[in-house]
């Protein structure tokens, strides 16, 4: 007679009720009392019960209480690590992954080469290794080439309540490897651990977990911090307010450190030397201050250079010839550089200089007050991350300024005063573009009471907020999961890259809303980088039910480029005929918004008037000349673009350049910025293509703009118009009007368009922005005849698509098609095709 079973039946078995093995681990004794002091301790047997007893456990508890730094070494003392099976730690920062590690080989005495870390470019991984922290976008690369992930036999998905999108999916996956382990009778261990009490996400998910996983919630003691607020919010200089607070506080308040919060690394290092020359100290440290970071980021590229190199050296050849593609290889491109977010602040470094023009303003050197200040942001070199956990120098008072990966990830002891600019660095979608950007927004008010507890750890603390309460009122609650806040067609792209197809039925902890599912797989079908549906002759509004289409080989090239699926498209293309340095300018300066000055503004004078008349007239010619005559101007606003940043870096990109030709600045760097790393990342995928960044670009030769137009046409295809025919113009309102397949309405090319007179019969445009009337941006010229075989998802055709295909003359440029007509998809009909 067999006992009833514990778990229902559909949960995997318990395997082991309790392990019988216990790994004895050397800590020495300072080491062991230090940890005694940690509140999960205490929580040591039912942890571990749990996880002996269920297959999935979820383990919460504030910042600090030892989570990340504990729970490997109970695992690993529970004998959850053997030669042929580990434990994996996964966090989605970089910085957290490096320090966890060295500080748990620490405590438990071993080398890095038992206790290692795994990130993109780096890590220190051996046979020996039996516990690894790795960032999230690691195990998900593992995931690619091991399903079920065999060599482990506990995962930890550590900072589950950052959400992060990777984090998110990695969930996803894991409650079905944990159950496909559970088959195979090679029982997967999966613990989620968070900083806050909000897990309803993870637990009330029937589709993610069938049995709500156990709670451990480990009770923390805090010492109450008192929150002060700002009278009123300064508006734009939290920096100088940051330092004016720090002042304050090291002035006149008694001992205890203080942890700045800034939202990037250079203005944390602007505030580190403000705060260094206000209150110097002799015996300092070796020299490291401001080399830090340009130390830190030779030493990442150095190795990033390295990876990408042998990266390279490994992937097969792409052949784009003919618009064909061969697979690209599992050495995908990096994505988690883009969830690092100071990695963005690197470009800005300019604004280094606004620290220091702002750090004499009446403050005299004051070396009797000694303050021991120290950076943190997550590209920090791991030695001086190091820093920040050491007791300060004899009579000095720490301050750390940090970014927010002081917020929840790493712990730093002996703060009493916590400095909150109440910001942060996010990234942010464009709908429109689908292109992303980073903007300094408001924290959640989750985050800012994560801000003010740095404060409690160790006694009573304060918090100062550099912002009213009003002000905190109308915060969010909490921050909404990243995978609710953007378009997903790349996140899309990228499971399909995992073979996970039927992208409609994946258990999301929060997941998308299907329209922005069905829009994403839609305009992925439309690009070639899903395989459409079957029999599915003329594109319509995809089922629900379609939702699966696979993956092509083109869409893998697509998914290993860091823009968005329609840029992808392009660099994809672009091999042929040397159009790659063009197509990376076209698309870098279409990913930088706003290249032009707004000129457009009111004029408070009648001089202001006339000097924004001049500059206009003088930016419009400029327009022209970029655009050129014949064939460059067909490829219109986008040869401007070409133009202007050809032009701009030879004139050396300076400022007064700019200036004089209605070009922001700013965009400008930030253009040179992205064309360095499209160039780094289209030479790991395809290192025959020898790229290297030359600025100053020859201009293309005629045929090279043809083909730029048909590249830029296969990119922008949903964004296809058509001029409305004369016959159409019943209505005054269509007069110069086009149409689109998606909008009702007449969209016009806007009059900043160098194409606004020319009226072509065919455009594709960047976005549609909507002022009096609405207006296309970025045009340029589509011939008719490349419509059927650039974009055959947007025609119908009145036989079928297996006829003769149309193909390709490179002598000519054009399409040969010998279909006897064609439609367009809003069924607009078409002259027939014979060439
Ligand atoms: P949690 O994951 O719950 O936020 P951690 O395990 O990261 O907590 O931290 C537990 C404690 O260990 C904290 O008090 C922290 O200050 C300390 N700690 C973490 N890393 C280091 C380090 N490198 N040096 C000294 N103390 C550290
Ligand atoms: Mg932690």
């Amino acid at each position: 007679i067999s006992a009833p079973p514990k778990t229902p039946a559909s949960a995997p078995p318990p395997p082991v009720a309790k392990p019988a093995v216990f790994i004895p681990v050397n800590r020495t004794p300072e080491m062991q009392e230090e940890r005694l002091k940690l509140p999960i301790l205490a929580e040591e047997q039912a942890i571990m019960e749990a996880v002996a007893e269920h297959p999935i456990v979820i383990v919460c508890g504030e910042t600090g209480s030892g989570k990340t730094t504990q729970v490997p070494q109970f695992l690993y003392e529970a004998g959850y690590s053997s030669e042929d099976s580990i434990i994996g730690v996964t966090e989605p920062r970089r910085v957290a992954a490096v320090a966890m590690s060295q500080r748990v080989a620490k405590e438990m005495n071993l080398s890095h080469r038992v206790v290692s870390y795994q990130i993109r470019y780096e890590g220190n991984v051996t046979e020996e290794t039996r516990i690894k922290f790795m960032t999230d976008g690691v195990l998900l690369k593992e995931i690619q080439k091991d399903f079920l992930l065999l060599k482990y036999k506990v995962v930890i998905i550590d900072e589950a309540h950052e959400r992060s999108v990777y984090t998110d999916i990695l969930l996803g996956l894991l409650s079905r490897i944990v159950a496909l382990r559970a088959k195979r009778h090679l029982p997967l261990k999966l613990l989620i651990m968070s900083a806050t009490l909000r897990v309803e996400d993870f637990t009330q998910n029937q589709r993610l977990f069938t049995t709500p996983p156990p709670v451990i919630k480990v009770e923390s003691r805090q010492f109450p911090v008192t929150v002060h607020f700002n009278k009123r919010t300064p508006l734009d200089d939290y920096s100088g307010e940051c330092f004016r607070k720090v002042c304050k506080i090291h002035r006149m308040l008694p001992a205890g450190g203080i942890l700045v919060f800034l939202t990037g690394q250079a203005e944390v290092h602007a505030l580190c030397r403000r705060l260094r020359k206000a209150f110097p100290f002799r015996c300092s440290q070796p020299q490291e201050k401001e080399e830090d970071s340009a130390e830190g980021m030779r030493r990442f590229k150095k190795s990033r250079t390295r990876a990408r190199k042998a990266q390279a050296m490994a992937l097969p050849q792409i052949n784009l010839d003919n618009y064909s593609v061969l697979p690209a290889g599992e050495g995908d491109e990096d994505r988690e550089a883009e969830m690092d977010d100071e990695e963005e602040a690197l470009g800005s470094d300019l604004d280094l200089d606004l620290g220091d023009s702002e750090a004499n303003e009446g403050e005299q050197p004051d070396a009797s007050l000694p303050l021991h200040v120290l950076p943190l942001y997550s590209l920090l070199a791991p030695e001086k991350q190091a820093q920040v956990f050491k007791p300060p120098p004899e009579g000095t008072r720490l301050c750390v300024v940090a970014t927010n990966v002081a917020e929840t990830s790493l712990t730093i002891p002996g703060i009493k005063y916590v400095v909150d600019c109440g910001k942060v660095k996010k990234r942010y979608y464009d709908r429109v573009t689908g292109v992303s950007s980073f903007r300094v927004t408001w924290v959640s008010q989750a985050s800012a009471d994560q801000r003010a507890g740095r404060a409690g750890r160790t006694e009573p603390g304060h918090c100062y907020r550099l912002y009213s309460s009003a002000v905190f009122g109308d915060f969010e609650q909490f921050p909404p999961p990243e995978i609710t806040r953007r378009p997903v067609e790349d996140l899309i792209l990228q499971m399909k890259a995992l073979s996970i197809e039927k992208v409609i039925n994946f258990p999301f902890p929060t997941p998308p809303s299907v329209e922005a599912l069905v829009a994403a797989e839609e305009l992925l079908v439309a690009l070639g980088a899903l395989q459409a549906p079957p029999k599915q002759e003329r594109m319509k509004k995809l089922q629900m039910s379609q939702l699966s289409c696979p993956i092509t080989a083109l869409g893998r090239t697509m998914s290993t480029f860091p823009v968005a699926p329609r840029y992808a498209k392009m660099l994809a293309l672009s091999q042929q005929h040397g159009c790659l340095p063009y197509t990376i300018a076209i698309v870098a300066a279409m990913t930088v918004r706003e290249l032009f000055e707004e000129l457009d503004r009111p004029a408070a004078s009648e001089k202001e008037l006339a000097e924004l008349k001049g500059r206009r007239a003088r930016v419009a010619q400029m327009k022209r000349t970029w655009a050129g005559q014949g064939p460059s101007l067909k490829l219109g606003d986008l040869m401007v673009l070409l133009g202007a940043v050809g032009a701009c870096e030879y004139a050396g990109c300076s400022p007064q350049f700019c200036q004089a030709n209605g070009l922001r600045y700013k965009a400008m760097l930030e253009i040179r910025r992205l064309r360095g790393q499209l160039t780094t990342a289209v030479n790991a995928v395809c290192p025959e293509a020898g790229l290297f960044l030359d600025p100053k670009m020859q201009p293309p030769t005629e045929s090279q703009v043809t083909y730029l137009r048909q590249i830029m046409a296969a990119g922008l295809g949903d964004h296809l118009a058509r001029r409305v025919q004369s016959e159409d113009l019943l209505d005054p309102k269509w007069k110069n009007a086009y149409k689109t397949p998606l909008l009702d309405d007449p969209v016009f090319i806007h009059p900043s368009s160098v194409l606004f007179k020319e009226l072509p019969e065919f455009v594709v445009y960047q976005e549609i922005v909507e002022t009096t009337k609405m207006y296309m941006k970025g045009v340029s010229t589509v011939e008719i005849q490349w419509i059927p075989s650039l974009l055959p998802s947007y025609c119908q055709f009145d036989a079928p698509l297996e006829e003769p295909a149309p193909s390709y003359c490179p002598e000519s440029g054009q399409v040969l098609c010998h279909r006897a007509s064609v439609f367009y998809r809003v069924g607009w009909p078409l002259p027939a095709v014979q060439v």
